[in-house]
């Protein structure tokens, strides 16, 4: 059973904005794996309806479960009451702002970069769910 639920944030993290189109980040090809031993959700900040337009375009929507997609314009105001109802959450984000209040709440924390590959991503995840 696929206890812990990995929340990822959009911009910057799956997706770089370029001119025309959104390009994935190097830590997408991670998803697929990670299917099989975590349940995926959206953690992120914008429109709803554009926010989950780059994934689509991107072909990455079809990784996340439809019911732990959160997606607002203030998303750390609604932090606290996901981790409520969901305590078993690692949060996947860019921001250092983000991770100063995960951190904050006790919600574990994965800080990605453009530089994060796959592999490095994996390799935290799987580190950082070992603990309780
Ligand atoms: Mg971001």
């Amino acid at each position: 059973m696929k206890k812990i639920t990995l929340l990822f944030d959009i911009d910057d993290t799956l997706v770089h904005e370029n001119i025309n189109c959104f390009k994935k980040t190097k830590i997408t090809g991670a998803l697929e794996g990670l299917s099989s031993d975590y349940k995926l959700g959206l953690f992120s900040q914008g429109f709803c309806n554009i926010q989950i337009l780059k994934l689509k375009v991107a072909n990455l929507y079809h990784f996340f479960s439809k019911d732990i997609i959160f997606i607002s314009h203030n998303k750390l105001k609604k932090l606290n009451d996901i981790f409520f109802a969901h305590p078993n959450i690692i949060i996947i984000d860019n921001s250092k702002a983000v991770q100063k209040i995960a951190n904050k709440l006790n919600i574990k924390f994965v800080l990605v970069s453009s530089r994060t590959t796959k592999d490095e991503l994996v390799k935290q995840i799987n580190e950082i769910s070992k603990y309780p």
